[in-house]
């Protein structure tokens, strides 16, 4: 593999977990997908050996009895897990390969073997509990890779980005107490889950390491970028991770239909290329994407083709979509509050 590529982890199993009518189906990923062939991007990135992972490679972040409900649950056809979360017979093999592609994926960036790269897959993962489903999500894909990570030679800190609507509660509470894991997740709040208020920092060893910025209804661009100046950026400077992982969530684009932020693709490009650029300052490049949420087909389409391009270098982007005429609330409060909490 060549030093200056981008990975991509993808696997066609992702597409067959799948509901009709669900927001979270399959057509999410092919839209993607299809994107990126149209646009000539496919071609340019190295698609990793996709490989299903093990029990216990789940069982880092999940109670094992849990994963083996899933595993059975599924094989007998599936079903609702819960109000949100449906599954069938593939369901249980798509979430694994999920993680045991983007786990290989990390390492080949960890390695060297890749610049950098994006886990295409589903389903998504940061709401996902150690014992039980939620929000669409059955394992928490990137929490179980951030952990994985530390056990990499070279990989003492680990920090996780989640720019997706909701709060990244999953993720949170999976690796929470983990000093050497700082989360950090921008959400749309009070909203689903109803979980990271501004207080929400992590307790004992691992105080300060959890960093939730709520944001009211109607943020948009020029909150965001507000937010990534001050606070997110700074706070993965002081941090120092060997490693950046981002939970990508399209659902914060104002043309969402399931929330009401307000960014637009061009607000997306910024913010994926300013962490773009942050790893190449602090960690030899090395981020790695993984897909969360996002249900409008045309802007997870151009909104992951976007951030591709800025992982290869490539300076073109597409906002078709523009911007909405809403006037953006004031979050200068937030950021006061978030900079006196956190000691920026
Ligand atoms: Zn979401």
């Amino acid at each position: 593999m060549n030093k200056s590529t981008t990975g991509i982890a993808f696997d066609p199993i992702f597409l067959k977990h799948d509901q009709q009518g669900h927001p979270e189906n399959a057509k999410r990923l092919e839209s993607i997908i299809f994107g990126l062939q149209e646009k000539g991007l496919l071609e340019k990135v190295k698609h990793i050996n996709s490989r299903s992972a093990e029990i216990d490679e789940i069982a880092i972040c999940h109670k094992k009895e849990y994963v083996e409900y899933v595993k059975e649950f599924c094989k007998k056809g599936g079903g609702y897990f819960d109000p949100d979360t449906y599954s069938n017979q593939n369901s249980y093999t798509a979430a694994a390969t999920a993680i045991g592609s983007s786990i290989d994926l990390v390492k080949a960036v960890i390695e060297g073997e890749l610049k950098n790269g994006f886990a295409l897959l589903r389903p998504p993962g940061h709401h996902a509990l150690a014992n039980r489903s939620m929000g669409f999500c059955l394992f928490g894909n990137i929490a179980i890779a951030a952990k994985v990570a530390l056990t990499q030679s070279g990989v003492s800190k680990v920090a996780i980005v989640d720019f997706d609507v909701h709060h990244g509660n999953g993720t949170q509470a999976l690796v929470g107490d983990d000093p050497n894991i700082l989360f950090i997740s921008s959400h749309q709040y009070p909203f689903y889950p109803g979980t990271g208020s501004i207080r929400e920092i992590g307790d004992g060893e691992a105080e300060g390491t959890i960093v939730n910025i709520p944001l009211q209804a109607g943020v948009g661009d020029n909150g965001f970028k507000s937010v990534y100046k001050k606070i997110v950026i700074p706070l993965l400077e002081r941090f120092k991770p060997e490693l950046i992982l981002v939970s990508a969530g399209y659902d914060a684009h104002w043309e969402d239909p399931l929330a009401n932020l307000n960014l637009s693709l061009t607000g997306y490009n910024w913010i994926s290329r300013e962490l773009i650029k942050s790893a190449e300052k602090i960690c030899n490049s090395k981020i790695v994407f993984f897909l969360e949420g996002g249900y409008n087909l045309q802007v997870l389409s151009d909104g992951v083709a976007n951030t591709i391009r800025g992982l290869l270098g490539i300076e073109l982007f597409e906002d078709p979509l523009g911007k909405p005429n809403d006037e953006e609330p004031d979050i200068e409060r937030v950021i006061n509050e978030l900079i006196r909490i956190h000691r920026l």
